[in-house]
């Protein structure tokens, strides 16, 4: 089932983890140097690999909603 909700809260030091394990989901933002949620990003087919992100983020801002 697809997540229904992925975001990102303030605190992102712009690691690129989140990027580097879902690239099709999270991108860095040039203007602003943080991670953001791509606006194509598929909530279904990248389910774990979100979870995964959020797991992994340093900070911990990488939310989401099941
Ligand atoms: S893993 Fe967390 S801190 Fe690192 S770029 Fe992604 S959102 Fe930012």
């Amino acid at each position: 089932m697809a997540l229904k909700k992925v975001w990102i809260e303030e605190g992102c030091t712009a690691c690129e983890l989140c990027v580097d394990i879902s690239p099709d989901v999270f991108e860095m933002d040039e203007n602003d140097d943080t991670a953001i949620v791509k606006d194509t990003a598929d909530l279904s087919v990248n389910r774990n690999s979100i979870k995964e992100a959020a797991a992994s983020c340093p900070v911990e801002v990488i939310q989401y909603e099941e």
